[in-house]
């Protein structure tokens, strides 16, 4: 079945309840494009299941050489392949956990992370023709977002002892500055964040809030929001690949329980689209971009170190930075209170972007050390031989295409 083909789930000893599932870190491998397979770029990646992903070769420039240093294994909780499907993610990735723990009033995160084109966005939003016009709730082409609004609604439909109000807000963060996605004015006059006394968190000041009574109101602001982060794009030299986005689903619910005492409480989910990795280490330039590089740089980083002290109890038990970004500032009473994080590391497998699909690759087993089994080094002999069926493999392809 499906699950067997396109995603390998690591089997293991951890599904009990450990400070690690507070954390998912899940990889998808984009397919390769017509101009990579025109220029038959072979494929970087393998997958031997389990989780695992095997990733070979030297850095662009280099020949590619069978020593042992070129073959690394890493192992995730599952591992989209190339062929899976925008449903596939919906049902493996562990999102529908999130949102039924949003539902319960917990402050949950889903976020992708990789470089620009490795697939960040169609797997949150889809290809970005989906929203040029009015999208159609049918079209299959949607992304992780529109599918949990879906399976949101599902839920919350089939719960008539409750009372549910969604709220949603749809923000932009370029350069350390927050931008309303559904206020386009916002973009000349960002939007301040501040601590809240109150909540015990911080919070973006005017940002609008949504409500949202119906499915097509949730499709209706990630249009909009869509539609804005586009136009601004085009206006500042094409940002997006340069700003993180976040989309938040508040859940607000009222249930009277037998006791005749009110419940009261009030879950979120947030979907984050981050800025390029490749951009945290590709800061050559100079001036403007050089803050930019070194802000993007900074918020990953933060990022990174307040994921991995998630599932790190030594970590957890210090300080964590989340003061040190605004992104991390935004997202905090999620990373740090008990909801789950969702980390969905996209790559791409051809050979030329092999050096920024080893740094995402090694930044999601930062967030998250599966311990199911050891990473295993494959000796020469092995990785000869994958080699060499990889070669095979690349030689049938170029006979097809004869
Ligand atoms: P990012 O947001 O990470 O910069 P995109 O999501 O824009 O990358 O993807 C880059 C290109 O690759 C887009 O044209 C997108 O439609 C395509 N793409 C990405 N992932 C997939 C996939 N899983 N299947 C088909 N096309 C994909
Ligand atoms: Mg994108």
């Amino acid at each position: 079945d499906t699950l067997e083909i396109v995603a390998s789930k690591s089997t293991g000893s951890e599904e009990c309840s450990t400070p690690e599932d507070n954390i998912n870190v899940v990889v998808r491998v984009r397919p390769l494009n017509e101009k990579e397979k025109r220029d038959r770029h072979g494929s970087t990646l393998t997958f031997p299941g389990n989780g695992q992903v095997i990733i070979e070769g030297n850095d662009v420039g280099q020949k590619r050489s069978h020593n042992r240093d070129s073959v690394r294994v890493f192992t995730y909780n599952v591992v989209f392949e190339p062929g899976a499907t925008q449903d596939d993610i919906l049902d493996y990735s562990g999102i529908k956990r999130i949102i039924e723990m949003g539902i319960e009033g917990f402050s949950c995160t889903a976020f992708c992370y990789g470089q620009t084109g490795s697939g960040k966005t169609h797997t949150l939003t889809g290809p970005p023709d989906l929203f040029v016009g009015k999208p159609n709730p049918k079209d299959p082409r949607h992304g992780l977002i529109f599918r949990s609004f879906v399976y949101l609604f599902q839920l919350i439909k089939n719960r008539k002892d409750v009372n549910y109000v969604l709220k949603a807000s749809f923000m932009e963060i370029y350069n350390e500055r927050v931008i309303d996605l559904l206020n386009p004015g916002s973009a000349r006059k960002p939007l301040a964040v501040r601590w809240s006394k109150k909540s015990g968190g911080f919070f973006v000041e005017n940002l609008f809030t949504v409500d949202c009574e119906e499915l097509d109101d949730l499709l209706a602001v990630l249009e909009e929001g869509m539609r804005n982060r586009a136009v601004g794009s085009h206006a500042m030299n094409d940002h997006s690949s340069r700003s993180h986005t976040i989309l938040t689903v508040h859940i607000l619910s009222d249930q009277q329980t037998d006791g005749g005492v009110f419940l009261s409480k009030h879950g979120k989910i947030n979907f984050v689209d981050l800025a390029g990795s490749e951009l945290t280490k590709k800061t050559m330039s100079e001036g403007k971009t050089l803050e930019e590089a070194n802000n993007i740089n900074k918020s990953l980083m933060v990022l990174g170190y307040c994921i991995s002290s998630l599932s790190d109890a030594k970590k957890r038990s210090g300080h964590i930075p989340y003061r040190d970004s605004q992104l991390t500032k935004l997202l905090a009473d999620s990373l740090a209170g008990n909801g789950v994080t969702l980390m969905i590391a996209c790559v791409s497998p051809a050979h030329y972007n092999h050096a920024e699909t080893l740094n995402t690759l090694r930044y999601a087993s930062r967030a998250k050390r599966i311990r199911t089994k050891p990473v295993i080094m494959m000796d020469p002999r092995e990785a000869l031989i994958l080699s060499l069926k990889r070669d095979i493999h690349a030689l049938q392809m170029e006979n097809d295409h004869l």
